[in-house]
């Protein structure tokens, strides 16, 4: 019986639904968020902005919500040439993959969750990653989750489980599982204080939240949003 639990979290839509579903199914809950040199500190901001009113709003929560932990992870800037790290335009890289890919990112990440929750003695690492999307990420299939579970449960004999809710549904089933585990409220908290835009922009407000509407980031979240937004529930 698993009972505790670190979630991988970024202050993003996905995060921030994952990070729910994990208040409303474990006693204990412990957050995590990397910094890699992200070029905007907004993300970053939001992380904070989205914890304290999860406290704030949802008094069963907050009793569960346990520490949050940020980790240094510039080293990954010094390693990769990407769009999330430099200052160059998005495009497609002829390995198909957009140029916001960072070789490896995900499973830096995975292992670093589990050290850490190793060491808080958490049992379930909770992520938001999710094949459905476009981006066709190689580090965000289920497969390279099963291993990284395997591979992290041996190397630190210990057993872990590593959770994915959204791996199989795409951003309008996001937010109807948010709506699910809390809500309008909770779906009033992620348009408001959850960040996604590539560009980091936080002043052109949509009925989806904030951000420039025109990256692949913004594009994604208004398409579920607008998909969700037909559905009887998102009325
Ligand atoms: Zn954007």
């Amino acid at each position: 019986m698993h009972t505790t639990a670190l979630v991988l979290f970024s202050g993003g839509q996905d995060s921030t639904t994952c990070l729910a579903q994990a208040l409303s199914k474990y006693e204990r809950v412990e957050t995590v968020g990397f910094d890699y040199g992200q070029r905007h500190s907004v993300e970053l901001q939001a992380r904070l902005v989205v914890l304290r009113e999860i406290r704030a709003q949802f008094p069963q929560w907050a009793s569960r919500l346990g520490e949050d932990h940020f980790l240094d992870l510039a080293v990954l800037g010094q390693v990769s040439e990407t769009s999330l790290t430099r200052d160059t335009a998005f495009k497609m890289e002829s390995s198909g993959l957009p140029n916001t890919f960072v070789p490896g990112r995900n499973l830096l990440f995975l292992t670093l969750a589990a050290a850490l929750a190793y060491r808080r003695d958490l049992q379930v690492l909770v992520t938001g990653v999710c094949e459905t999307d476009f981006s066709g990420y190689p580090d965000c299939r289920d497969d390279t989750m099963k291993a990284m579970q395997l591979a992290l449960s041996l190397g630190m004999d210990k057993r872990f489980l590593i959770e994915t809710p959204l791996m199989w549904i795409d951003k309008a089933a996001t937010w109807a599982l948010a709506e699910a585990l809390g809500g309008q409220t909770l779906v009033q908290l992620i348009i408001e204080h959850t960040h996604t835009c590539y560009l980091g922009d936080r002043t052109h407000r949509h009925a989806w939240g904030y951000g420039c509407g025109q990256c692949p980031a913004c594009e994604l979240r208004l398409r579920g949003f607008a998909a969700y937004a037909a559905t009887p529930a998102g009325r």
